[in-house]
């Protein structure tokens, strides 16, 4: 109940206005998203290189519907990767196809994600292609079969996400054709005809999936918190002798900071998704619908935080 509450409250644009000139509500965002600039969210990857953890940065702002917008986003995206590369990080970034006009034309879109990939070749790095709600589905994946990959088959990637009935048989097809894929369960509200309702069947399905991609697939992304996963993807390693530069693990900014030094220490990869700019609430509200106790350790860090300015 709570969980359709948040995820409906992440449309409410209006809210977000009050929110956002709200300064405890930006406190409360700043726990999973480095800020509003460039220059905010790399001062966080930089942080995160210092302990070894490398990041995907991500510019927040779904469903543009104005070109103008698009092509921003675009050339925000391009400044980007040259600061990054500039500054000598270790980062490559997640872009929503949306964001690149993919609601206002194809060729809009496409012309846009290309400006980004071919900087992104330039400096030698990778532009993962986030997967939205199911709307999008085909539409990204056909779009990044036909018009991306051929042309930018190191530079990009896809995600697939396993609460999504249609998955084991995408991941067959990114099997054949060798890209990468970042894999997580999906954090979008989705009709049981197309998606399991049942965390055990998305858990099921995440590790079926899991294991292919790490015997067959293109060095995978395993994207998940999950330490149970976690755990059978560690032993399924060992068990099949798939190396550690094989796969890397992904977490999201905030989001269980102790498993992400563990796993470093004990020598795997981890990859953080750092998302950063003014449009923060529907991430905000999507993260706090995983996982509602968010809004509980939140509110009581901040309130010790008060606590501690008076005393
Ligand atoms: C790097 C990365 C990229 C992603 N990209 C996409 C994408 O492109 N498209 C998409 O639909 N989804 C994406 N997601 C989100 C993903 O689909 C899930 O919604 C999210 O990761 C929670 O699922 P989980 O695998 O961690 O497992 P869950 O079963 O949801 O959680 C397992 C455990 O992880 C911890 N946990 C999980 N979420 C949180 C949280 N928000 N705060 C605190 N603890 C938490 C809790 O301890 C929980 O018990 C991404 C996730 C990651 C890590």
């Amino acid at each position: 109940m709570l969980r359709q509450t948040f995820l409906w409250l992440s449309h409410r644009q209006g809210i977000f206005r009050f929110v956002r000139n709200n300064r405890l509500a930006r406190r409360f965002a700043n726990r999973f998203v480095a800020g509003e600039t460039i220059d905010s969210a790399l001062v966080a990857v930089r942080a995160l290189n210092a302990k070894r953890i490398t990041a995907t940065l991500d510019l927040l702002g779904e469903s543009v519907s104005r070109a103008d917008e698009a092509r921003a986003t675009a050339a925000h995206y391009v400044e980007l990767l040259d600061r990054i590369a500039a500054e000598g990080l270790d980062a490559n970034v997640s872009v929503k196809l949306t964001a690149m006009g993919q609601d206002i034309s194809d060729t809009l879109c496409i012309e846009n994600i290309t400006q980004v990939l071919e900087r992104a070749r330039q400096h030698r790095t990778f532009v993962r292609l986030d997967m939205e709600g199911s709307a999008y589905t085909e539409r990204t994946l056909q779009l990044f079969e036909e018009h991306l990959f051929a042309r930018f088959p190191e530079e990009v990637g896809i995600v697939l996400q396993s609460y999504l009935r249609r998955t084991p048989a995408d991941v067959a097809n990114a099997i054949d054709i060798q890209c990468r894929v970042r894999l997580c369960k999906g954090a979008y509200k989705e009709p049981a005809t197309i998606a399991f309702p049942e965390k055990r069947d998305v858990d099921a399905t995440y590790v079926a999936c899991m294991h292919r991609l790490m015997s067959e697939g293109k060095y995978p992304g395993l994207a998940t918190h999950d330490e149970a996963i976690i755990e059978q993807a560690k032993q399924y390693a060992r068990e099949q002798g798939i190396s550690q530069d094989r796969y890397e693990f992904q977490m999201l900014y905030g989001v269980r900071r102790d498993l992400q030094e563990l796993l470093v220490r004990e020598g795997y990869r981890m990859r953080v998704y750092v998302p950063y700019g003014t449009q923060w609430y529907p991430y905000l509200l999507r993260r706090l619908a995983e996982r509602p106790a968010n809004l509980a350790f939140m509110t009581a860090s901040i309130m010790k935080e008060q606590f501690a300015k008076r005393r």
